[in-house]
């Protein structure tokens, strides 16, 4: 982690126009759970580590914001619609998407928020029969794809 941060962490959407980086190392990291971030996912929860908005650089592209409350603003790719930050209005600091930097195991979240909202299933779905990806292509008798995802890394 610490090589990581010194080189700045880097992230950005699936289809590649947003790009970012982070000069410091992200603080703050936790999971939600809140009804908000499984809308604004449409996953289970969100992953979240944050960073001074002085240490948060967009490399490329631009982000779109949408206000999800009068306290808040979540950025996303407006291409592709990958969701990429939260931060708090008025606040100096922007939380970005673990899922969506470069090495997504590079941040472990430390807390859990929103617990309240936290899906009933979610444990249980955690510990459901596993499938690598290769195993369900072959089962789905899919030979090849063209993948349009950005790589992991700047370009
Ligand atoms: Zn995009
Ligand atoms: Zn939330």
């Amino acid at each position: 982690m610490a090589d990581g941060a010194q080189a700045g962490l880097t992230g950005g959407c699936q289809c590649g126009a947003v790009r970012y980086r982070l000069e410091a190392e992200p603080t703050g990291t936790n999971i939600c759970h809140c009804r908000m971030c499984q809308k604004a996912s449409g996953g289970p929860f969100m992953a979240f580590g944050g960073v001074r908005t002085s240490e948060f650089v967009i490399a490329r592209g631009a982000i779109t914001t949408f206000a999800s409350s009068d306290i808040a603003e979540r950025g996303f790719c407006a291409q592709c619609g990958t969701p990429l930050t939260y931060r708090a209005l008025g606040s100096d600091r922007i939380s970005v998407t673990l899922g969506s930097l470069d090495d997504a195991n590079a941040v472990e979240p430390a807390r859990q928020i929103g617990v309240e909202s936290r899906l009933r299933w979610l444990a249980r779905a955690l510990n459901a029969p596993e499938t690598r990806t290769e195993q369900w292509l072959a089962r789905a008798k899919i030979q090849a794809v063209h993948n349009r995802q950005h790589p992991d890394a700047e370009t």
